[in-house]
This record gives structure tokens, sequence and C-alpha cells, in this order.
């Protein structure tokens, strides 16, 4: 089953999407996901919050009855965490919940409203399906020369194992 993180790494990178996909040498981002932890459990201090589990597959924080709520460190992905946060609000109403979403980038102390409209759950279809498509290639996706490069847990097997710079 997609989940969000699928659909950002469709917006960061599809080798990415491929690669952790396949479960490929993930150590360094675990790091950022209990990075992450801290960070909601920070954000949510006093907020009515709920931790949805969908399909046994992946959690979803509902805040203040009507919000589903994403915290981000800083807008540099702010596309891919839209997209995330539109696909959890998508994925909440095909099971009959009405929500709304909030982003909230700690850095620059922005919340953003995100809303699900009819244009979004097809954008959203289409890239279900180019998801599926890149997860069941046998191929791997080019390599992208990308400043956020660096900070990927990939980065060694793409620029270090596989050589050159290209
Ligand atoms: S290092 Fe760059 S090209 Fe390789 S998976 Fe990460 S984002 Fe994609």
């Amino acid at each position: 089953m997609i989940s969000g993180l699928h659909v950002q790494y469709y917006f960061i990178c599809h080798r990415k999407l491929w690669l952790y996909s396949k479960n490929l040498g993930f150590e360094a981002e675990d790091e950022k996901v209990i990075d992450g932890s801290l960070l909601h459990d920070r954000a949510y201090k006093n907020a009515d919050r709920k931790e949805l589990l969908i399909d046994q597959s992946f959690k979803i924080d509902v805040i203040d009855g009507d919000y589903v709520r994403e915290v981000k460190l800083s807008s540099k992905m702010t596309e891919a965490d839209k997209y995330q946060l539109l696909f959890y609000l998508y994925q909440l109403k095909k099971r009959g919940l009405n929500k709304k979403g909030l982003v909230s980038y700690t850095k620059e102390k922005r919340t953003e409203e995100v809303i699900l409209t009819d244009a979004d759950e097809r954008k959203l279809d289409e890239i279900e399906k180019a998801i599926n498509e890149i997860l069941q290639s046998e191929k791997i996706p080019k390599r992208l020369k990308k400043p956020y490069c660096r900070q990927c847990a990939y980065y060694d097997f793409c620029y270090i194992s596989e050589g050159g710079d290209t």
C-alpha cells in the first residue's frame, strides 16, 4: 500500500522513492524520523491530539477535531509536504471522514491551511498510478543532481558507490 512518505518521495526524487520501496539503506534518515517525532511532541503540547492508524499501514495525527496536522522543520519541500498532507486527507475522505489540513513550519513559525479539492483528488489518483509504475519498475530511476542530494540517505549509493558526477 502507498503511504504518505511514498507521495513525498515522489515529489523529491523518483530514484529515492524506488530505493526506499526496496528497503535499501535507510539508516541515515531514521534519525530524522526520531527528530520528527520529538518535533511533533513539542508542537502538540497544548493540542487535543488523536492518532489514527489507517489500514494498519500508516498513522495520521488528527488535532482539534477538524484538522490533520503535519509539522515540518522548514518549508524547503513545500509541494512534497502539501501533497503528503492532501494524500492523508484523501485517504480519510475515502473512509468517510472529511478533514482539513494544517502544515506548520517550525523554523519560519508559519502554519498553512490545506483544503482538499476535486482537482487535488484527480491529481492524487494520477500520482498514485505513477508511484505504482515506479515501484513496479525493474529499472532504477536516474539520479538527480540537486542540492538536497547531500542530505539524502542514498547519497553514498548514488554518488560514491556508483561513482562519477553525471
Ligand atoms: S542522492 Fe539525490 S539522486 Fe540519489 S536518491 Fe537521493 S535525492 Fe535521489
